[in-house]
């Protein structure tokens, strides 16, 4: 592939971010990571345990106690507006090393340039924004009573491989707004630009031991992270199944916990939809990301009237997708990050066809030049039922399943029927169908007439088991404080 070698790949073993300093593994053990375009191995990091997190928390710990937990809410705000110059300057370097870690075209990931920004600046903006409240009381005697909020301390953060750059600053973003201090384990397929932005935090003024980073399997120091005994809070992204071990983990000393989990979200078309829209829509809403997005519309069910002509134009919008090297600019889908998670999803496509779907487009692996890499054709499947296991399970990968349904009960029933709950969206020209559709179905970020926007402000959770606690909206930064309830003798 053609990309220029970013700078931060010159140094060929990326150690732990410990501290303000590299730090190689204890054991002096590491691991490869790939890029998914090539085939090829990227960058050897080191491979973290126990002992690596022991000391990554030790770092954190001592910042929160030291000058750091005297910086002013103005102070913090500051540094999160200098961190946002900081990350807008770099960019460029931080994309591709993205694209090249993880394969999202970097067209698509240099177009996020303006969230990424946003989203530090946002939190920097609630640094100065919480409040605790005074409250008035019915006590004999005279008291003033009121509550005090303080930063919760050590917060762990376990993140995904599929969009690092954003997913590390729901962390970050709410430590620095809030003085807490953060140990982050990044996915081990896609660590880079995690090692990169706590350097890069540094030139912002964050002081060092503030936001720390320890590379390795999710096995080994990912579960050290979600079961340490020094950390106060611990916030993960990732599969439910592993979401399910990191809450088992946290229980040893009660940590403050918030998990964004797996989807299998409802994307519902009425046959009054504008299909202009809708069609390319609900395709993107599910292939974006080649499918990697934990809120994709993976199941898209379609009026019966209108199911054979949107499956077709679906099919046709699909075959125009471009999928190929992250660092060609009309590239729209690239890779999946791996070759384990190409299997997986490829062996979902066989079962579509065991349990009688009928596929409408893609439904293989990509051969010829891309045949090194680990691309796969956007796929739909026509004829499912909610009951086979392409409608049931998280795929991961660019699938959609579409589904017939008649009325709006059935609709509701069919997108409501399943163990989660993250996301839904709604397609029509009725005001009314949208408004019931949204009351009715049971997924923590809905949309109408749109698919996949998101807006830090706004925050989101989950139903069932898609997760809880808020990830964005003044909840977000609630979760990184204690709240002390005073009681004051006025005499
Ligand atoms: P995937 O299987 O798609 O990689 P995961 O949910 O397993 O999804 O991974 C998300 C993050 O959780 C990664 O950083 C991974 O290393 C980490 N992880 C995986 N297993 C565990 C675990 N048992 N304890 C803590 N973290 C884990």
């Amino acid at each position: 592939m053609t990309a220029p070698v970013p700078a931060a790949l010159g140094n060929p073993a990326k150690q732990h971010f410990i501290g303000g300093a590299w730090h190689p593994s204890v054991s002096g053990e590491t691991l490869d990571t790939w890029n998914p375009a090539t085939g090829t191995v990227l960058a050897t990091l080191a491979r973290g345990g126990p002992e690596d997190i022991d000391r990554a928390v030790a770092s954190a710990r001592r910042a929160f106690e030291g000058p750091w937990s005297r910086f002013t809410p103005n102070q913090r705000m500051m540094l999160l507006m200098r961190a946002a110059e900081v990350l807008e300057s770099n960019y460029d370097e931080l994309a591709m090393l993205e694209s090249m870690d993880m394969g999202a075209p970097h067209a698509r990931v240099l177009g996020m340039k303006g969230s990424l920004v946003q989203l530090v600046q946002y939190f920097g903006s609630q640094a100065v924004n919480w409040t605790g409240t005074t409250i008035p009381n019915s006590l004999k005697g005279s008291f003033t009573t009121l509550t005090l909020k303080a930063p919760v301390g050590v917060v762990g953060g376990i993140i995904p491989w599929n969009a690092p750059l954003l997913s590390m600053w729901w962390i970050m973003g709410g430590a620095l707004a809030t003085g807490c201090t953060a140990v982050i384990k990044p996915a081990e397929d896609a660590s880079l630009t995690t090692l990169r932005t706590a350097e890069l935090l540094m030139e912002a003024g964050v002081p060092e031991g503030v936001i720390n980073v320890v590379t390795g399997y999710g096995t080994e120091a990912g579960a050290a992270l979600a079961a340490h005994m020094d950390v106060d809070r611990i916030a993960f992204t990732g599969s439910t199944q592993t979401g399910r071990e990191i809450i088992r983990a946290s229980a040893g000393n009660m940590k403050r916990i918030q998990v964004e989990l797996g989807g299998k979200s409802p994307d519902i078309v009425f046959a009054d939809a504008d299909l202009d829209r809708a069609v390319p829509g609900a395709a993107m809403g599910v292939f974006t990301n080649s499918g990697q997005i934990c809120s994709a519309g993976t199941r898209v069910f379609v009026q019966r009237g209108i199911q054979e002509a949107f499956l077709e134009a679906m099919a046709a919008y699909t075959k125009t997708i471009r999928v190929g090297d992250p660092f060609d600019s009309e590239t729209q889908l690239g890779p999946l990050v791996s070759e384990r998670q190409l299997e997986r999803v490829m062996g979902y496509v066989e079962s579509g066809h065991q349990e009688g779907a009928r596929l409408s487009a893609g439904g293989h692996r990509v051969g010829g030049a891309l045949a090194q890499g680990y691309f796969m054709e956007p796929t739909i499947f026509g004829g499912v039922t909610n009951d086979m296991t392409i409608a049931r399970e998280e795929i991961f990968g660019p699938v959609a399943s579409v589904i017939p349904f008649d009325t709006e009960e059935e609709a509701l029933r069919l997108a409501n029927d399943t163990s989660y709950g993250l996301a839904g969206a709604v397609w029509t020209s009725s005001l009314g169908t949208a408004t019931r559709m949204i009351h009715g179905m049971k997924a923590g970020k809905l949309w109408v007439n749109a698919y996949g926007l998101a807006d830090p402000a706004v925050g989101f959770s989950g139903y069932k088991q898609s997760g809880y606690g808020m990830k964005g909206g003044r909840d977000h930064i609630e979760a990184f404080l204690y709240e002390k309830s005073v009681y004051i003798n006025n005499l």
